[in-house]
């Protein structure tokens, strides 16, 4: 069975509306202020960050972090997984 991640947290899920109930702690806007995101790549053994290449073996991992070349500015957002 397929799992469905979240593309700014990692939170997993077993359907995508499973996953978009829940507020997402890692929410670009502030923590909790908005739904998980579905991640619409595939399940990969290491996620990379489309901004600036930063590497990790989970989207969770790599989210957790501020990306130095964030597009709205250096550190102002975290690592985001590309697809
Ligand atoms: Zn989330
Ligand atoms: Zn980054």
């Amino acid at each position: 069975m397929a799992n469905f991640y979240c593309e700014y947290c990692g939170t997993k899920a077993a359907s995508v509306s499973a996953l978009t109930i829940n507020s997402c702690m890692r929410h670009p806007l502030g923590s909790n202020k908005g739904k998980h995101k579905l991640y619409e790549g595939s399940e990969k053994v290491k996620y990379t960050c489309k901004y600036c290449g930063t590497s990790a073996s989970t989207i969770a991992a790599l989210t957790i972090n501020s990306c130095t070349r964030h597009p709205d500015g250096s550190n102002k957002g975290k690592h985001a997984p590309a697809i």
